[in-house]
């Protein structure tokens, strides 16, 4: 088990570009997706929330995401995912991040993604996604170009503290 200490909003390293990742059996590769995955995994055991994690919140500049989405069943690594097409429609949703667990931000996504990326086998793969799954995908890989949710905001009353959200109405159920 080699969970790692998750980067807070403020952490500088959190703004970067991730490099693309060249060797996916690399023991470096092999590492960081392990450490991910204890990482989401300890996460969710202590916040009951969790979904999805980026290589740079655990301080690695690596273009690698993990996802752990059982209802899509999906487990596992997106090594240098990108996305390839998007759907003409836009959502509007409180989205949340283990960077600022605290915080909840309105933002904008697209409604439907095409991401193409390598699994931790070294196969190209692509994956259309909908709903949670896209939401969840656009802010991780938002992660990798040093993007965070506060800077998707819609407006400046995008934003609320969890615990706090639900109390004037309606509120989009949180995605991860
Ligand atoms: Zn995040």
């Amino acid at each position: 088990m080699a969970a790692r200490r998750i980067l807070l909003l403020g952490d500088a390293a959190l703004w970067r570009r991730c490099a693309r990742v060249k060797g996916v059996a690399a023991p470096a590769t092999r590492r960081a997706i392990r450490d991910l995955r204890d990482t989401l995994l300890d996460f969710r055991k202590k916040n009951g929330f969790g979904r999805g994690i980026a290589a740079p919140q655990i301080g690695m500049l690596k273009r690698i995401i993990y996802v752990h989405f059982p209802k899509e069943g999906i487990d596992g690594a997106f090594i240098n995912p990108r996305i390839i097409r998007k759907s003409k429609t836009k959502i509007r949703l409180w989205d949340d991040c283990f960077s600022f667990p605290g915080l909840l931000v309105r933002v904008e996504r697209w409604r439907d993604v095409m991401v193409g990326y390598t699994d931790e086998t070294g196969k190209k793969r692509t994956i259309i996604a909908d709903n949670g799954l896209s939401e969840l995908l656009q802010h991780e890989i938002d992660h990798l170009d040093g993007i965070l949710a506060v800077q998707r905001a819609i407006d400046g009353r995008s934003f609320a503290l969890r615990g706090e959200s639900g109390k004037s109405g309606k509120r989009k159920r949180m995605i991860r």
